[in-house]
This record gives structure tokens, sequence and C-alpha cells, in this order.
């Protein structure tokens, strides 16, 4: 049956390397990026300065590993959730830069960018990504984006 052995071929695909991928942009192009901090996070931290992608990554608050589990039982129904590719890392430090009650979720601005089929926000620093046509830097520059997005962080309070 041809919809069977397609589907059978996403899940066997995998990652795709560099070259072979449909990314609008790779890591390169998000490094040098500041990303804000939230309002909150200023209030309390007049001092602080908001990081660059490269710094986020450099602390290991930002990372992309290959995923593990490449599906999911999905909690309700049991049914399989996949194929997911990617395991985005969100640590401590970019903690200050999305807020839960923002316009958009940072599963949603992740699940937004191009290339990104489906988000698994699985624990506070944990979110799957099935992406099978994004490489590791690929990948890394759209999870960037996702923190980068104005709509994860609430408006301006004054
Ligand atoms: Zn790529």
């Amino acid at each position: 049956m041809g919809l069977f052995g397609r589907k059978r071929a996403s899940v066997s695909q995998g990652r795709v390397e560099r070259g072979a991928c449909s990314c609008p942009e790779h890591r390169e192009g998000v490094l040098g990026l500041a990303v804000p901090l939230t309002a909150e996070a200023r209030e309390a931290f007049p001092d602080e300065q908001p990081m660059t992608v490269g710094e986020l990554i450099e602390v290991d608050a930002l990372g992309i590993q290959p995923c593990e589990t490449p599906s999911f039982n999905d909690a309700d129904t049991a049914a399989l959730d996949g194929p997911y590719t990617w395991t985005v890392w969100i640590g401590d430090e970019a903690r200050s830069s999305y807020e839960d009650e923002a316009e958009v979720s940072l599963d949603a601005a992740l699940r937004a960018r191009p290339g990104v089929e489906r988000v698994l926000w699985e624990d506070r620093e944990i979110l799957h990504v099935g992406a099978p046509t994004l490489c590791a830097d690929g990948m890394l520059a759209a999870a960037a984006r996702a923190l980068l997005d104005p709509r994860v962080r609430l408006g301006e309070r004054s």
C-alpha cells in the first residue's frame, strides 16, 4: 500500500545532513543576535544584559541533540505521535526570555518555524521536535528564532 509505505519511509528517514536540508538559515545566521529579556526579568535584574544566541549556547542554555525517542504515545488516546527528529534544550538563562502567559507559547513559536512539523514540550527544559528536513544547525537556528519571537514575551509594562 502506497500510504503505508510512505509512512514507514518517513519514520526511517531520520535526520538530514547539512546540505541536504531545507533550512531557511543556519546557526551562524543567529549567533550574534541578542535574545531580549522579559519585562519581569528586566525589572527584577536591572543590570542584567540580554545574552546573544551564541552566549546562550556557550552556557548550555540552548542546545540541540538528536531525539532518542522517534515517537510518543498520546497520554489520552495512546495514539502514536511522531516522528520526532530533534530534542531542543532550553536551560536556565533562556528561561528569562519567554513567558507562559504570553501571546504565543514557546512551543507554538517553534511550531511556526519553517520545516517544523510538530513540537512536544515534554518538560520545562526539553522540547522534542519533528523536523525531518532540518539539519542540526538549522534546527538550532529555528529554536533561536522561537526565543527571538517577540510574541513569547508579554508586552512592555510601564
Ligand atoms: Zn540545514
